[in-house]
């Protein structure tokens, strides 16, 4: 795989230069060279199942090469529990055990929701579970991740997204060359995918206003961001940055919306694969500052059903408190914290029509089908004390009156077997609760203690002792519901709490096995059962700087 020259390197090579000279002026030498960087490069969503598959059917040719011929190789993984991007950032970024039991959760001690797309709530989770610790991205490089991992600089990353850092926004808008180039070569692509689908219109009117929609994501996401990500990476790799996370989100979004083997999420790999190459090229292209490439996903999918559609449109949290908990009292609650209400404030901007066109429009495409992209709390409902937040696959019951976790025996005191009747649901897989001889979980009424799981819902399961330590450490989170409901393994198939066909944080095969591409030399610990063991080997990269 010899280096090519594209027109994307020639505005690189000119921006590289441009800061050089700029550097030469002002800022002083240039990065040292001589030793190895980290170069990450996450693909969102995807389970080691899927990857498979893509490799086996040719969808991602470059990466299939990279293991075939330049010595990298393929190494499982399993995640942990709760299975998604923010449990699994922090833990590798940082090495440390999060209390992140989804991605929508309440606080009890600090009385509020954590909701990581809202402005500020990454960004409070990140310093205080990092808590002084050096990021595995100290000085270094974040794109779209949910977490900085101590980057100068980072772009699209959750922590930031409403409130970017000056040196974030600005460095990499002012890499005025590279902006420029994204914008004309996305809007030639963005043409070319537009004049496609108003041919793919005229085939088949009906299903027009959906294939619209997945267009615009399409577009935003998955050419302009995915640009802008592989070539503000690129400028990082030829400058030399101490270390570059980059996220690959359009996978896990298309496969969110159809399921993590349709079709449309499979080609979604392609572009993703192309993104890569290119990243390789790049750091082929300055062996001096000794980039090492790892592939690796942060969790799997698993294809459901939407809950109310069981339900005939009644959602989890209304059958809660319907048919279970307080019947007739509940009622919708907005965002209880000062920054809440901004947001909120925001979003009403933005639905009263107030906001600039493009993002209005944007955000009204959005609303309706991935509600999970804006700042608003639609899965959260209060009443009597109990609130009750869908995240996704899992849904928490939280007792508020009391700050600590409940156990088992006191929440029986006021709901006489609560936790059995819910696992006789058929849109519920199992319930997980605490008690004092350890978290027991209930599935199909019948209670099942951790080292009897094999019995229960997961029998046959290889790695039925991963799946118990998740669980395990699942309910060891002080944030964690005090009862914790899972739509997988429902009687009729997997169910989402949340309007979408494929989702994740539980511990579904294709949720939890995942994988780590890694490269020529290094010596990865083994077997990789948690994200954890990640941080210290990524961290030697920091320690050699
Ligand atoms: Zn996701």
């Amino acid at each position: 795989m010899t280096p090519r020259m594209s027109l994307d390197d020639v505005f690189l090579l000119l921006q590289s230069w441009l800061d050089r000279l700029v550097r030469r002026l002002r800022l002083g030498r240039a990065p040292t060279p001589g030793r190895r960087r980290l170069l990450v490069v996450q693909i969102d969503g995807l389970s080691r199942a899927v990857l498979e598959r893509a490799l086996a059917h040719g969808r991602m040719p470059f990466l299939k090469r990279l293991l075939e011929r330049s010595g990298h190789r393929l190494v499982p993984m399993s995640v942990g529990l709760p299975t998604s991007t923010a449990a699994f950032q922090m833990a590798a970024m940082y090495g440390v055990r999060p209390d992140i039991p989804g991605f929508h959760y309440h606080d009890k001690r600090r009385r509020a929701d954590v909701y990581f797309p809202r402005g500020g709530d990454a960004a409070w989770v990140e310093a205080r579970h990092a808590d002084g610790r050096r990021g595995i991205v100290a000085g270094g490089s974040t794109y779209g991740c949910v977490f900085t991992g101590g980057a100068a600089n980072n772009l699209f990353n959750l922590a930031t997204l409403k409130r970017p850092t000056g040196a974030g926004l600005i460095q990499t808008l002012s890499a005025a060359v590279v902006l420029l180039w994204v914008v004309i070569k996305s809007a030639i692509v963005s043409t070319i995918a537009i004049g496609r689908a108003l041919l793919g219109f005229l085939a088949d009117p009906v299903d027009a206003p959906r294939h619209w929609k997945l267009l615009v994501i399409k577009v935003a996401v998955s050419v302009w961001v995915r640009e802008l990500f592989t070539l503000s990476a690129s400028r990082d790799l030829y400058n030399g940055v101490p270390a570059v996370y980059v996220n690959y989100l359009d996978y896990d979004i298309v496969a969110h919306a159809y399921g993590p083997r349709d079709r449309r999420a499979l080609r979604s790999l392609r572009s993703v694969d192309r993104s890569i190459q290119r990243l390789w090229r790049t750091a082929r292209r300055v062996p001096e500052h000794g980039w090492d490439l790892y592939v690796l996903s942060d969790h799997g999918q698993a294809h459901c059903t939407p809950f109310d559609r069981l339900t005939g449109g009644r959602r989890l949290e209304r059958v809660l408190f319907e048919d279970f908990l307080t019947p007739g009292g509940a009622h919708e609650v907005g965002p209880s914290r000062p920054e809440g209400r901004r947001v909120a404030a925001g979003i009403k901007a933005i639905r009263s029509g107030r906001a600039p066109g493009i993002v209005q429009r944007f955000m009204n495409y959005l609303e309706d089908d991935f509600p999970w992209l804006l700042g608003e709390l639609k899965e959260a409902r209060e009443s009597g004390g109990v609130r009750v937040i869908a995240a996704g696959p899992n849904a928490f019951v939280y007792f508020l009156d009391q700050a600590e976790p409940l156990r088992l025996e006191d929440i029986e005191a006021r709901f006489p077997a609560l936790a059995e009747e819910l696992s006789r649901n058929r849109g519920v897989g199992f319930v997980l609760a605490r008690t004092g001889g350890g978290p027991v979980c209930f599935w199909r009424g019948k209670r099942y203690r951790l080292d009897e799981l094999g019995e229960g819902p997961f029998t046959g399961r290889d790695d039925l002792a991963l799946v118990a330590r998740g669980i395990g450490d699942l309910m060891a989170m002080p944030s964690a519901g005090d009862l914790v409901i899972y739509g997988l393994q429902a009687p009729g198939g997997h169910v989402s709490y949340v309007a979408e066909i494929g989702a994740h944080a539980g511990p579904s095969v294709e949720e939890m096995q995942t994988f780590v591409v890694a490269p020529p030399g290094v010596a990865l610990p083994g077997p990789l059962t948690h994200a954890l063991q990640l941080y210290p080997h990524f961290a030697r990269y920091q320690e050699a700087a």
